[in-house]
């Protein structure tokens, strides 16, 4: 019989969200009155916007006809996106190294672009990610063969950068390793927290002097509204000769189903021997994928003109305003927390407790849904994430049930933490 590919073999089983999901089921069914609040999952709620919508169904019209009809497109994407999204979200922001449509590489959304993006380093890169992360960058190496067997806390072969509150959720960045890869993701999912300038430039030089590559996650930039903080990695002197950047639709307007996301990879960035990564990426880009679909990416030409842009600010906003009243109700329940002022995420701080029984108390006390910190890695134990995707009538309707507990989100109501 042919053997399992090793690198499967290696996975640890994705155990979070299907445990989430089974509590969640348990609960219901002892208590079928609960009303449940889910700020559990990073997955958008809100309809896609008026004008954006009409991008998706103009392009799909425009299918339909003779003059319009488009079969096969550039892999790279149709250049009329990647010069928009070249001026709108690198050339147009403050300090950005300019990004020329050739570097900009449009996809079917920024986690499968991470999956791709590993082919170009293969199985013997070493890595590096915060922890707690986002699960690909983990899972994607784990794949790939880069990752080694689980080891009981982790993966052998990947260094983890501890992001606590004793480090102000930054990595230390003499724990980088030398020519390998390294995961950044800011603002961040899950801990909501974002690096400044000082702390990106630190990790520039800190990146270029280790000979390491920076893949750098900017899916939530457009929720940062401090003008201070950068929303590219480009802004920071030196990152065109180290770091790829990748992006997506997803969250600023709701395209987590339509699928449609983009990379960024400098022409001025190579490997050790002086070969081209953007070269590279192109015909990786042109042998295992086929491009973004058409209409997708007609609906992202829509959301980049000013009408667009507007409605994404106007989603953004609303979920940033989800994520206050989270954020405020668990400060004033004396919860130590962080992220949800640029970022849709809140990171709360359960000190002694493990995430998993706060995880419990939450969903019995509150009937609120959560996401144990644990589960995004070792660092994020006695953690809690509060999503602020969610509808805002929901987050503030007051439910009846157990204990009184459950006028929830305006949250105002003090659980017994
Ligand atoms: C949601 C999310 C993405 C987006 O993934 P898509 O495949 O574009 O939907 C990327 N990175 C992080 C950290 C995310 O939370």
């Amino acid at each position: 019989m042919l053997a399992r590919n090793r690198a499967l073999a290696n996975l640890k089983a994705g155990y979070l969200f299907p445990e989430i999901a089974k509590r969640r089921r348990d609960f219901l069914s002892k208590h079928p009155e609960a009303k449940i609040i889910s700020l559990g999952i990073g997955n958008t709620t809100e309809p896609i916007t008026p004008h954006i919508d009409e991008g998706l169904v103009q392009g799909a019209r425009r299918l339909a006809t003779k003059e319009g009809y488009t079969g096969y497109g550039d892999e790279q994407g149709m250049t009329a996106l990647r010069e928009k999204i070249a001026q709108v979200f690198y050339n147009s922001l403050k300090d950005c190294r300019q990004i020329s449509a050739d570097e900009v590489f449009i996809s079917d959304g920024a986690k499968c672009d991470i999956g791709r993006l590993q082919l170009l380093f293969g199985a013997s890169v070493p890595v590096a990610v915060q922890d707690p992360s986002y699960p690909v960058y983990v899972d994607g190496s784990v794949l790939i063969g880069a990752a080694g067997p689980w080891n009981g806390t982790g993966y052998e072969k990947i260094q983890y950068l501890p992001c606590t509150a004793e480090n102000n959720y930054f990595p230390d960045l003499n724990r980088l390793p030398t020519n390998g890869l390294v995961y950044f993701c800011s603002p961040n999912n899950p801990t909501g927290a974002v690096a400044t300038k000082d702390q990106l430039t630190a990790l520039v030089q800190a990146v270029k002097q280790t000979g390491s590559i920076l893949m750098f996650d900017a899916a939530y930039a457009e929720y940062i509204r401090s003008p201070d903080l950068p929303k590219s990695i480009f802004q920071i002197p030196g990152a065109d000769t180290c770091a790829i950047e990748v992006n997506s639709f997803s969250k600023p307007i709701g395209f987590t189903g339509v699928r449609l996301g983009w990379t960024v990879v400098p022409k001025t960035l190579v490997y050790e021997g002086g070969e081209s990564v953007n070269a590279d990426w192109n015909r990786i880009c042109t042998t295992v994928f086929n491009g973004a679909s058409n209409i997708a990416q007609y609906g992202g030409l829509a959301a980049l003109d000013s009408e667009g842009l507007k409605e994404m600010r106007q989603l953004t906003d609303y979920y940033l305003e989800n994520a206050r009243l989270i954020r405020h109700t668990l400060q004033n329940l004396g919860i130590t927390c962080v992220g949800g002022d640029n970022a849709p995420y809140i990171w709360a701080q359960f000190p002694g407790k493990t995430s998993w029984d706060v995880f419990e108390t939450i969903l019995e006390t509150c009937w609120v849904v959560t996401t144990p910190g644990s589960g995004f890695g070792p660092a994020g134990e006695s953690f809690i994430r509060f999503s602020a995707f969610g509808h805002r009538e929901e987050l503030q309707k007051p439910a009846s049930g157990l204990n009184g507990w459950h006028s929830r989100p305006s949250f105002d109501i003090v659980p017994p933490f």
